[in-house]
């Protein structure tokens, strides 16, 4: 399978990618990745697959998740 190339970015440690499609291929990659495992060990916490991607301020592309904290955040709200 072909590598999708990703560079550094100067806002953090994390991959970066020049382009929007570029960000999308290794953001959909990362999913089937997830969503497999997550049919096995994770279906209690369908959240934690949400990924996005973002441009940052340096103008590249970056993937994200929701982060476990507003993860929580939400839960607590819904428990309320
Ligand atoms: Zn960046």
């Amino acid at each position: 399978m072909k590598t999708v190339e990703f560079h550094t970015c100067e806002c953090s440690e994390k991959r970066a990618f020049a382009d929007r499609r570029s960000a999308e291929k290794a953001l959909g990659r990362a999913q089937a990745k997830r969503d497999r495992q997550a049919q096995r060990w994770e279906n209690r916490h369908p959240m934690n697959r949400e990924n996005r991607i973002y441009q940052c301020d340096y103008g590249m592309w970056h993937l994200t998740k929701q982060s476990r904290r507003s993860y929580e955040e939400g839960a607590a709200r819904l428990a309320a």
